[in-house]
């Protein structure tokens, strides 16, 4: 019993010694993670916390030159997309947070998944009163109306009907039949829109109406997290709001940004197609048919559809738009898509200072005069 007793006991202590020194190593792990993550290189850091992007800079690491001060990067999920703002400058990680933190608040105005945005209430009071906003929802929407003028409608900020019925926002989408498609198109149609820029409200006639700003939002949020930024007196900063890109300046170190595009039918978001953008001050934005999908018999169904047949546009696989201001590119992006490779192309050599890349369905390669790079 005794002889029993004392192997029991002395087991029992070397089960305690190897449980005290495990907690130990946990404890020596964890501190050097949390070392690293707050004093770390900044290119490990970067590593770490390195975001799904579907546009990359492929020189994004050691962007921190002699001499400057801070580095930061941060992202978060907002918008229902990965938002990363990378920026170089004295108090960058407050002005990130201050960006970002605006980006926050745009989405809570334009967002129809937010209960309370401008948005929201619009779409509720669809056959009702007209419905005041904020000044900027306005500006979006006007924006919006303007697009779809330009582009016969391909652009309609009323879609909503119809994204409602591919229901690409939940766990199994569903392809909608062709009587659904027919009772939603009434309630589609931008001219229906009506605006009131003296009291500033918007008003939908047509009970069960809807906007949806998905094409749009994204890069107005952008432009104003770029604004930020430089009230904060960040002179250096890349913003990759899902796809829609803004730089703030060039690289600290006076290079241009560089920005690849993503093929969209490479593996994964690292895969790039065409030529490297450079990029000083300007945005660019892609919208593709790899976003938001499903395939059902070996069919491709994409969330950026055509208002006249409620069906996802067929003949293009990405189109990336370079210009000036965030809103337009994220706009005519999701624009020149639904007009397709001849229309789209037509159309975007209309407008002053834009230039586009579309990829067709069959993965041809199609660019606009003056698309950075387009010769290399
Ligand atoms: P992403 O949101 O993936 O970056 P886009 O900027 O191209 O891609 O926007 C696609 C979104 O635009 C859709 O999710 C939907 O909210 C909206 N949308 C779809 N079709 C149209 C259209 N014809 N006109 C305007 N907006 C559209
Ligand atoms: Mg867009």
């Amino acid at each position: 019993m005794k002889w029993e007793y004392g192997t029991r006991h002395r087991r029992t202590r070397i089960v305690r010694r190897r449980l005290f020194l495990g907690i130990v190593a946990i404890l020596v792990i964890l501190l050097a993670g949390y070392a690293v993550m707050h004093f770390g290189p900044d290119d490990l850091k970067s590593a770490l916390r390195k975001p799904f992007l579907k546009l990359q800079d492929p020189n994004g690491e050691g962007i921190n030159p002699e001499g400057v001060t801070e580095t930061g990067w941060q992202t978060e999920f907002l918008m229902d997309t990965f938002v990363s703002i990378r920026a170089v400058g004295d108090n960058a990680d407050e002005a990130i947070e201050a960006a970002l933190g605006e980006m926050r608040r745009i989405e809570s105005l334009m967002s129809r998944y937010v209960p309370t945005s401008d948005v929201s209430l619009i779409n509720r009071s669809a056959g009702g009163p007209p419905v005041k906003v904020a000044s900027e929802t306005f500006h979006v929407i006007e924006e919006a109306v303007q697009c779809a003028r330009l582009t016969n409608g391909a652009f309609d900020i009323t879609i909503g009907p119809l994204m409602d019925l591919w229901e690409f926002n939940s766990s199994g989408p569903t392809i909608p039949g062709p009587e659904e498609i027919e009772q939603a198109k009434p309630l589609v149609g931008w001219e229906l829109i009506e605006l009131d820029p003296e009291n500033m409200t918007v008003r939908l006639p047509k009970e069960g109406m809807s906007i949806d700003l998905g094409g749009i939002a994204k890069g107005y949020a952008a432009q104003q997290g770029a604004r930020v930024l430089r009230e904060y007196g960040i002179r250096h900063a890349l913003i990759d709001a899902g796809g829609n890109i803004v730089a703030v300046g060039s690289r600290a170190e006076g290079n241009p940004w560089r920005i690849g595009i993503r093929d969209p039918r490479g593996e994964g978001p690292e895969a790039t197609i065409g030529p490297t953008i450079h990029l000083v001050d300007a945005a660019v934005a892609t919208s593709g048919d790899y976003e938001r999908f499903f395939i059902h018999d070996g069919k491709r169904y994409h969330h950026i559809l055509n208002p006249e047949t409620g069906m996802p546009v067929e003949s293009v696989s990405s189109v990336t738009v370079v210009t000036e201001s965030p809103l337009h590119a994220d706009m005519l992006s999701t624009a020149v898509f639904v007009l397709g490779p001849d229309e789209g192309m037509r159309f975007v050599e209309t407008l002053d200072g834009v230039s586009a890349m579309i990829v067709d369905a069959n993965g041809n390669i199609v660019f606009s005069n003056g698309f950075p790079g387009a010769n290399q």
